[in-house]
């Protein structure tokens, strides 16, 4: 190719340049792990605007994360030079989501300032209307319903369209109705949930051929990443937005990997996958088989591992990243969490230091991924010992504490006075003596005359219903409430919530608290007017803090990350740790209680993922003893261990167990090997090593070497299970 290529498209490989420039009809892009997927997605970006085909307003790109979306768009601007202007579609399904149904709200017969409620707002609404049925919301515990509605939603499926025996299976009979009930509530409340976010524009598109169409000419260019891990009801609203009447080009690119489809526990669907090519007849699927992300040791152990799965499509993955420096994946055992996460702190901090002549690694370098959130603790609290700077990525949350949503359920009433969940959250908080008998009151004579609470409260307190002390005490809920209502528009919005907190008397009530966490609280709200600062308006605030995604993190730390594999997906560090590769923890008992393949396969799946991620350092780890749920466990080595190859993995021993590092490269010396019996104080008989050695040559069968590349053929391209090839 003589054309000189834009510097943008230069240093891409064929392939992935083909997927670039396909820019007219469906593309499908079908790869694995670290093969330019996302680079692809981005370049791809950067071309339609580059080449003038159009503007940012008329690309919708779809990613996992808000995070994702934020990375894209700087990677764009620095492709196309000079920052993006807009590119207002870009973000999750969900942030995409609220800006469709903010425009169309009253078609969903919402106002366009609606409340989008958290899983926690959703449990307290349901289990109101559970009780208001009369039904025992013990025995049918509203947390559960959440689930089940959830479920649904994903599936998109509304009350009408529910399965006859799901309806059944709870509340007597009566989960249908209930689910209906839900569903008016919202309504009321002028508030929707998650799965709202993609239910009403998916109706109001039906229900709209005009509105549609309008989008089918706005969205010239669609786009999603990561798209084997969409569900039911992203799907629809894909194939609604993508598919165009014959003749209209239908310009949207899908890119994913079957192998990281790690959501089917939240609906995701990797059938997806196949329904593209018949939902998008002539549909250019594009295979990348490249990686640039990991060494061949890395990508050896992940694709052995993972061909162990039976319900794959083919897939070729070589790299050429061969150095005869790089180090195998090694495989760790400690006694239990404690060493895990004292050993791993001390390889970081080595690793830190640069020891042995290796080079200093940062530590934004580094990650450690969990399998279960709970694991994060002891890495936490041993990083905090040790002075080690670390960021949570994806876990709680500090928008999830209580102080952060007492002052943040202010705001929203503030902003969004027909929010009764925030209204009660906040109006006995702190005590004004309006107890249970008072707000139960309100609630009835809002329903009553179908207002919001603090409408009804307004008018209470001009009559004699409550005893004195209560109504005056209301009626200064009242009074304070509409003074800060006039205030939103004309009184800065950091300086108004400051005054929030102050004349509620909620920062004197952790004020005067005696608590040991008191003062931290008192912090995290001051640290929280502060995070409004970058936004423009309470409510451009309040909108931001109900679809973060990804945990606070200061960017410009440097600082290791610990995340669970689940968020991990998409991201690459120089070096990874997976702790807890037991039986129960991962795979997760969960998995292995539903007996069937899928589960199990799921499980897998996360392990692929985990060991992906890593570009040049991969460190699994397993402990002998768990406490779990408080109590001490022996536990058995994950059965993934004894699915990765010989030829990329090496054993070690933790320290403590050891005896100490010896020297060489990376601080990893053969001394610290002893394959004779690498686990004389952990383990008498450790089963997946047994399995180790037991491992013939049929380990080395899958792989050859190609045109000098070190080849793996991971794939079942000729006869993959239920007949699923992409060639
Ligand atoms: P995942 O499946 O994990 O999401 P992916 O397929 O999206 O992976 P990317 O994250 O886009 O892969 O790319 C993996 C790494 O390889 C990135 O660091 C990216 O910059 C690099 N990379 C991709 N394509 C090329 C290329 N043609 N030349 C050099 N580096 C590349
Ligand atoms: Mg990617």
């Amino acid at each position: 190719d003589q054309r000189r290529a834009p510097d943008y498209l230069s240093g891409l490989n064929p392939e992935q340049r083909e997927a670039v420039e396909t820019l007219d009809g469906p593309v499908l892009v079908l790869a694995g792990a670290g093969t330019g997927k996302t680079r692809v997605l981005t370049t791809r970006i950067a071309h339609i605007l580059a080449t003038g085909r159009a503007f940012p307003s008329q690309i919708l790109a779809v990613t996992f994360t808000n995070k994702a979306a934020r990375e894209m768009k700087e990677r764009i601007g620095v492709l196309v030079g000079g920052a993006v202007e807009g590119m207002p579609w870009l973000g999750t399904f969900h942030s995409i989501g609220v800006r469709l149904l903010r425009r169309h709200a009253e078609l969903a017969g919402l106002r366009s300032d609606f409340t989008i409620l958290d899983t926690d707002d959703v449990v307290r609404l349901i289990k109101q209307l559970i009780q208001a049925e009369g039904l025992d919301d013990k025995r049918w515990p509203a947390r559960q319903f959440a689930g089940m509605i959830d479920t649904w939603k994903n599936k998109g499926l509304l009350p009408a369209d529910i399965p006859e025996g799901d309806a059944r299976a709870f509340a007597n009979g009566k989960g249908r109705e209930l689910y209906a009930a839900y569903q008016a509530r919202l309504k009321t409340l002028n508030a929707c949930d998650f799965g709202d976010l993609l239910l009403h524009p998916i109706a109001i598109f039906r229900q709209n051929p005009d509105i549609l169409k309008d989008y089918h000419g706005r969205f010239r260019y669609i786009l999603v990443d990561e798209y084997q891990d969409t569900n039911t009801a992203q799907y629809m609203w894909l194939r609604l937005l993508a598919q165009r009447p014959k003749g209209t080009p239908q310009n949207v690119c899908c890119v994913g990997d079957d192998d990281q489809s790690i959501y089917g526990w939240r609906g995701a669907e990797v059938d997806n996958i196949l329904r593209f090519e018949k939902d998008f007849p002539g549909a250019r699927v594009i295979k990348l088989e490249r990686n640039y992300r990991s060494t061949e040791h890395i990508l050896g152990a992940a694709g052995h591992l993972i061909a162990h799965n039976e319900g794959r499509l083919g897939k070729t993955l070589f790299t050429d990243r061969t150095d005869p420096e790089d180090e195998k994946v090694i495989v760790h055992a400690a006694w239990d969490s404690e060493e895990e996460a004292r050993a791993i702190g001390e390889e970081i901090e080595r690793l830190q230091r640069g020891d042995a002549g290796g080079r200093k690694h940062a530590l934004n370098d580094m990650a450690i991924l969990v399998r279960a959130s709970f694991q994060m603790r002891e890495f936490e609290d041993r990083f905090v010992t040790l002075g080690l700077n670390y960021r949570v990525i994806g876990g709680p949350r500090f928008y999830e504490r209580l102080e952060i949503r007492d002052a943040m359920a202010y705001f929203r009433l503030v902003c969004q006075p027909a929010d009764d969940l925030a209204f009660e959250r906040i109006v006995n908080t702190p005590k004004r003596g309006l107890g249970d008998t008072t707000v139960r009151y309100l609630h009835d004579y809002a329903r009553a005359r179908d207002i919001p609470m603090l409408a009804a409260s307004a008018e209470i307190v001009e009559t004699d219903e409550l005893k004195p002390k209560a109504r005056k005490a209301l009626f200064d809920v009242v009074q304070s409430f509409r003074n800060w209502q006039q205030q939103l528009e004309a009184t800065p919005h950091t300086e108004l919530a400051e005054q929030i907190l102050e004349e509620s008397g909620y920062t004197d009530m952790w004020k005067a608290d005696k608590s040991a966490e008191a003062p931290g609280r008192l912090e995290n709200l001051k640290e929280l007017v502060r995070s409004m600062e970058a936004f423009e308006s309470m409510r451009g605030f309040l909108e931001h803090v109900s679809l973060v995604m990804d945990a606070e993190t200061n960017e410009n730390l440097d600082a290791v990350s610990i995340m669970t594999l689940h968020s991990a997906k998409g991201l690459e560090f120089d070096t990874v740790f997976l702790p807890g590769w037991e039986e129960g923890l991962f795979p997760h008992q969960r998995a292995l209680d539903e007996g069937g393949r899928s589960g199990l396969e799921e499980e897998r799946r996360l392990a692929y993922v985990g060991i992906t991620r890593a570009k040049h350092r991969c460190h699994i780890w397993f402990v002998s003893n768990r406490r779990i749920h408080g109590l001490w466990q022996s536990t058995m080595p994950s059965r993934f261990l004894d699915e990765l190859p010989q030829a990329h993995v090496d054993v070690a021993v933790a320290e403590s167990n050891y005896g100490g590092y010896g020297g060489g490269r990376g601080g990893y010396g053969q001394s610290r090997f002893d394959k004779a019996d690498p686990f004389a104080n952990s383990y008498s008989t450790p089963g997946w090593k047994r399995a180790q050695a037991n491992k013939t040559d049929a380990t080395r069968d899958n792989w050859g070497t190609r045109s000098g590349h070190a080849v793996e053929r991971i794939g079942y391209g000729e006869s993959g299970p239920r007949g699923r090839t992409i060639d």
